[in-house]
């Protein structure tokens, strides 16, 4: 067989997430609101009323094209897409065709081995959403809630190679979307949505075969099968001798299969028009400076500098990065803390991270603070208590808010490094025991780990377990 490799692109529609719609004052979030009380006559089309622009859906946009290092134009403008469908009740969708937002940029994917895989961007412009439309009772409802909700159109260039290409870009493009504050990029809310183009050729070939297009693909992996499906049945088709027909292709999420949509029309004839009732989109170069002063470090950025700074291996800054207030957390607790940063990320990969998933959470909501974490650690590494109480520290802290230490204080959980107490409690388990003893006695050295936990639970888990062992080790030699 033919070694094959993918060329795919993604078009993808992101929702701003604005308080109000693009063109009107209507709330944008109608997640929990009845169909069709979430508009006005701007965004449900009625005749004889102007849109204006939200400047807040421009900025946003704006902040995204610049962390995909595209160039924000200083003149874009709006042009009318004509076409008929139920839920959109102008007739026209307001988008940018001729002069949009942004031009060039990219997003680049790491790969092993340090290499990259640097996606271009072929299209980043903002328009304004449809509504909805679905099947009940026999019957066709419409929600035109949805109406001028902002979205910024993204489309790539067909640089992403495998499946696994097209699923990492769009995590890294979720990660980037909520870093930046610009969209909650929840796949399964539309947030996010995600068409994908794809065609196969023998590897190395320069030239592009007919694609087909999939649609309706709401989550990474929904898109990653639908996309490895499609690879896998043009291969046969080539293999077969057979042509590949440029279809449109719906994902059935129940069935797991691509269901064919129509054959893919050509460019449709949307006749674009310079929207008449909004003005150039004119952006100001200190309008622009100050977009991209409020760029923040960018997440591939930081993930890099935790490397070089802090010695971190790739996959703890790969962790502490997926998600910009974790990361923040991270460095806070470092310079509070002041020792291994490696320890800090052990700490926060294993114990944190459980925390936070547990509660449906971000870092930036616990009331374990930075500076109460690093508190914990030093408390151990000053002796003052073992790794046992400080894990179970967090939670308190979390509960309370209280300092660790003055919970060590109140509760008593200072770790108990007296010989003589934990000499007399490791004699108590010996007599106790003496089946285990006899057994440690005639080689079977791994109850030494027992007997080291049967101390640590009479002593309420406060004893020094490296001291216990010690005695332990010293009073079964005898
Ligand atoms: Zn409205």
């Amino acid at each position: 067989m033919t070694d094959y490799e993918a060329v795919i692109g993604l078009e993808t529609h992101i929702q701003l997430n604005t308080l109000t719609k693009i063109f009107c004052a209507c709330k944008a979030d109608s997640w929990n609101a009845a169909p069709n009380t979430n508009i006005c006559p701007v965004c449900s089309g009625l005749p004889g009323v102007l849109p204006v622009l939200n400047e807040k859906a421009v900025e946003k946009a704006m902040l995204l094209a610049a962390a995909m290092h595209a160039q924000i134009q200083s003149l874009s403008f709006f042009d009318r897409k004509n076409y008929f469908y139920p839920d959109l009740p102008k007739g026209y969708q307001i988008s940018m065709y001729e002069a949009p937002l942004a031009t060039g940029g990219y997003l680049d994917l790491p790969l092993p081995q340090n290499e990259a895989r640097r996606v271009r961007i072929a299209k980043l412009h903002l328009e304004e959403d449809a509504g909805k439309t679905k099947n009940a009772g026999g019957k066709r409802l419409i929600d035109f809630n949805r109406c001028g909700v902002p979205l910024v159109e993204m489309v790539t260039s067909p640089d992403l190679r495998s499946a696994e290409e097209a699923a990492q870009y769009l995590t890294r493009l979720r990660q980037l979307l909520r870093w930046l504050g610009v969209s909650e990029a929840d796949m399964e809310k539309g947030h996010l949505r995600c068409d994908a183009n794809v065609s196969i050729r023998p590897r190395g070939a320069a030239y592009l075969n007919p694609k087909t297009e999939i649609k309706n693909v709401n989550s990474i992996d929904a898109v990653r099968e639908a996309v490895q499906k499609e690879i896998e049945r043009q291969a046969r088709e080539m293999e077969a001798g057979h042509t590949i027909e440029s279809w449109t292709l719906e994902w059935d999420e129940d069935s797991g299969k691509l269901k064919k949509m129509r054959s893919k029309e050509t460019e449709a004839d949307y006749r674009y028009f310079h929207e008449p009732d909004l003005l150039p989109l004119h952006i100001s170069e200190e309008w622009k400076k100050s977009i991209l002063t409020a760029l923040p470090e960018l997440p591939l950025e930081r993930r890099q500098r935790f490397v070089t700074q802090y010695g971190l291996p790739e996959y703890d800054a790969d962790i502490l990065t997926a998600e910009r207030s974790l990361s923040d957390y991270y460095e806070q607790t470092v310079k509070a803390y002041g020792g291994d940063p490696k320890k800090v990320s052990n700490w926060l990969m294993n114990d944190v991270l459980r925390m936070l998933n547990e509660k449906g959470m971000t870092a930036d909501q616990l009331r374990l603070l930075p500076a109460h974490l690093a508190e914990i650690i030093r408390l151990i590494d000053e002796g003052v208590i073992n790794n046992a109480t400080g894990k179970s520290l967090l939670e308190k802290v979390q509960a309370s808010g209280e300092t660790p230490a003055a919970i060590v204080a109140r509760e008593g959980l200072a770790k108990v490094s007296d010989d003589a107490a934990i000499r007399s409690i490791c004699q108590e388990v010996i007599a106790e025991n003496p089946a285990e003893v006899e057994n440690y006695r005639n080689g079977k050295a791994t109850l030494m780990g027992w007997f080291v936990g049967q101390v640590m639970r009479k002593m309420r888990g406060k004893a020094d377990p490296n001291l216990a062992r010690a005695i332990l080790e010293e009073l079964l030699a005898q």
